[in-house]
Protein backbone atom coordinates (compact mmCIF):
# COMPACT_ATOMS: atom_id res chain seq x y z
CA UNK A 1 0.00 0.00 0.00
CA UNK A 2 1.23 3.27 -0.84
CA UNK A 3 0.86 4.50 2.68
CA UNK A 4 2.13 8.52 3.22
CA UNK A 5 3.34 7.20 6.61
CA UNK A 6 4.64 3.68 7.97
CA UNK A 7 5.97 2.57 11.19
CA UNK A 8 8.33 -0.38 11.74
CA UNK A 9 9.52 -2.02 15.03
CA UNK A 10 12.43 -4.54 14.89
CA UNK A 11 14.36 -6.49 17.98
CA UNK A 12 17.31 -8.40 17.75
CA UNK A 13 19.43 -10.08 20.37
CA UNK A 14 23.09 -11.46 20.60
CA UNK A 15 24.39 -13.22 23.12
CA UNK A 16 28.23 -12.44 24.66
CA UNK A 17 31.77 -14.58 23.30
CA UNK A 18 34.90 -14.16 24.38
CA UNK A 19 37.52 -13.24 21.80
CA UNK A 20 34.87 -10.77 20.03
CA UNK A 21 34.79 -6.69 19.87
CA UNK A 22 31.94 -5.18 21.29
CA UNK A 23 30.11 -3.14 18.61
CA UNK A 24 27.09 -0.95 18.97
CA UNK A 25 25.71 1.52 16.90
CA UNK A 26 29.11 1.02 14.50
CA UNK A 27 30.89 2.60 17.27
CA UNK A 28 33.52 -0.07 19.26
CA UNK A 29 33.00 -0.40 22.33
CA UNK A 30 35.81 -1.39 24.86
CA UNK A 31 34.74 -3.91 26.96
CA UNK A 32 36.26 -7.35 27.96
CA UNK A 33 34.07 -9.34 25.39
CA UNK A 34 31.64 -9.07 22.51
CA UNK A 35 28.82 -10.37 21.04
CA UNK A 36 28.79 -13.38 18.79
CA UNK A 37 27.10 -13.49 15.46
CA UNK A 38 27.52 -14.56 11.84
CA UNK A 39 28.13 -10.68 11.34
CA UNK A 40 29.66 -8.13 13.19
CA UNK A 41 26.61 -8.80 15.47
CA UNK A 42 26.02 -5.15 15.96
CA UNK A 43 22.79 -5.65 17.48
CA UNK A 44 21.61 -1.91 17.49
CA UNK A 45 21.99 -1.53 13.99
CA UNK A 46 20.59 -5.34 12.71
CA UNK A 47 16.91 -3.75 15.25
CA UNK A 48 17.08 -0.45 12.76
CA UNK A 49 17.54 -2.79 9.92
CA UNK A 50 14.78 -5.08 10.66
CA UNK A 51 12.55 -1.83 11.77
CA UNK A 52 13.02 -0.64 8.43
CA UNK A 53 12.28 -3.75 6.66
CA UNK A 54 9.37 -4.08 8.89
CA UNK A 55 7.92 -0.48 8.01
CA UNK A 56 8.10 -1.85 3.88
CA UNK A 57 7.00 -5.50 4.71
CA UNK A 58 9.66 -6.70 3.63
CA UNK A 59 10.99 -9.31 5.70
CA UNK A 60 13.55 -9.07 8.42
CA UNK A 61 17.57 -8.79 8.14
CA UNK A 62 17.62 -12.83 7.67
CA UNK A 63 16.27 -12.98 4.70
CA UNK A 64 17.78 -10.02 3.06
CA UNK A 65 21.52 -11.18 4.85
CA UNK A 66 21.49 -15.09 5.18
CA UNK A 67 24.00 -16.18 7.98
CA UNK A 68 24.26 -19.29 5.74
CA UNK A 69 25.87 -16.69 2.73
CA UNK A 70 29.82 -16.31 3.80
CA UNK A 71 29.61 -13.17 1.73
CA UNK A 72 27.78 -12.20 4.85
CA UNK A 73 30.75 -13.59 7.33
CA UNK A 74 31.88 -10.97 9.62
CA UNK A 75 29.76 -7.89 7.78
CA UNK A 76 30.02 -4.63 9.10
CA UNK A 77 26.84 -4.44 9.50
CA UNK A 78 27.08 -0.61 9.12
CA UNK A 79 27.01 -2.07 5.53
CA UNK A 80 23.66 -3.82 6.04
CA UNK A 81 22.31 -0.95 7.27
CA UNK A 82 23.28 0.73 3.55
CA UNK A 83 21.82 -1.57 1.68
CA UNK A 84 18.46 -1.32 3.49
CA UNK A 85 18.63 2.76 3.39
CA UNK A 86 18.76 1.99 -0.64
CA UNK A 87 16.03 -1.01 -0.24
CA UNK A 88 13.76 1.91 1.63
CA UNK A 89 14.88 4.61 -1.13
CA UNK A 90 13.55 2.07 -4.00
CA UNK A 91 10.21 1.99 -2.43
CA UNK A 92 10.77 6.10 -2.43
CA UNK A 93 10.76 6.44 1.24
CA UNK A 94 12.72 8.46 4.11
CA UNK A 95 13.11 8.25 7.58
CA UNK A 96 10.46 10.78 9.54
CA UNK A 97 12.37 9.48 12.72
CA UNK A 98 14.37 6.45 15.18
CA UNK A 99 14.14 6.20 18.34
CA UNK A 100 15.63 2.79 19.89
CA UNK A 101 17.05 1.14 23.14
CA UNK A 102 20.12 -0.72 23.74
CA UNK A 103 19.59 -3.70 26.39
CA UNK A 104 22.83 -4.23 28.59
CA UNK A 105 24.43 -4.79 31.78
CA UNK A 106 27.75 -3.52 31.29
CA UNK A 107 29.52 -1.65 30.35
CA UNK A 108 27.94 2.12 30.43
CA UNK A 109 27.13 3.06 27.90
CA UNK A 110 26.33 7.07 28.17
CA UNK A 111 29.53 8.26 26.71
CA UNK A 112 29.36 6.41 23.30
CA UNK A 113 25.73 7.17 22.08
CA UNK A 114 26.83 10.65 20.24
CA UNK A 115 29.00 8.99 18.01
CA UNK A 116 26.43 6.25 17.87
CA UNK A 117 23.86 8.83 16.71
CA UNK A 118 26.37 10.55 13.96
CA UNK A 119 26.80 7.17 12.46
CA UNK A 120 23.72 6.00 12.53
CA UNK A 121 22.90 9.29 11.10
CA UNK A 122 25.01 9.77 8.26
CA UNK A 123 23.90 6.53 6.89
CA UNK A 124 20.40 7.08 6.77
CA UNK A 125 20.87 10.21 5.67
CA UNK A 126 19.27 12.33 8.44
CA UNK A 127 19.94 14.18 11.22
CA UNK A 128 20.93 13.50 14.80
CA UNK A 129 17.49 15.00 16.31
CA UNK A 130 16.14 12.09 14.17
CA UNK A 131 17.69 9.44 16.12
CA UNK A 132 17.02 8.58 19.36
CA UNK A 133 19.84 5.82 21.19
CA UNK A 134 18.60 4.90 24.54
CA UNK A 135 20.32 2.78 26.75
CA UNK A 136 19.38 0.27 29.80
CA UNK A 137 20.15 -2.39 32.31
CA UNK A 138 17.33 -4.96 32.97
CA UNK A 139 18.36 -4.33 36.79
CA UNK A 140 20.32 -7.72 36.94
CA UNK A 141 17.27 -9.97 35.79
CA UNK A 142 17.14 -12.67 32.68
CA UNK A 143 19.89 -13.20 30.25
CA UNK A 144 20.98 -8.92 30.08
CA UNK A 145 20.91 -9.18 33.41
CA UNK A 146 23.28 -12.11 33.47
CA UNK A 147 25.44 -10.13 31.09
CA UNK A 148 25.20 -13.74 28.85
CA UNK A 149 23.62 -11.31 26.10
CA UNK A 150 22.92 -7.93 24.72
CA UNK A 151 19.37 -7.29 22.97
CA UNK A 152 17.81 -4.21 21.65
CA UNK A 153 14.88 -2.22 19.96
CA UNK A 154 14.04 0.02 17.59
CA UNK A 155 11.06 1.83 15.97
CA UNK A 156 10.79 3.88 12.83
CA UNK A 157 8.80 6.01 11.17
CA UNK A 158 8.69 6.72 7.46
CA UNK A 159 7.46 9.15 5.19
CA UNK A 160 6.45 8.97 1.71
CA UNK A 161 9.19 11.11 -0.43
CA UNK A 162 7.45 14.02 -2.17
CA UNK A 163 7.39 13.62 -6.18
ZN1 LIG B 1 21.60 -9.53 14.80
Amino acid sequence: MNLQHKVGFGYDVHKFADNRKLILGGVEIPHTKGLLGHSDADVLLHAICDAILGALALGDIGIHFPNTDSKYKNADSKELLNHVYYLMKDFHYEIGNVDSTILLEKPKLAPFIPEMRKVIANILNITIDQISVKATTTEGLGFVGHEEGCAAQAVVLLNKQDK
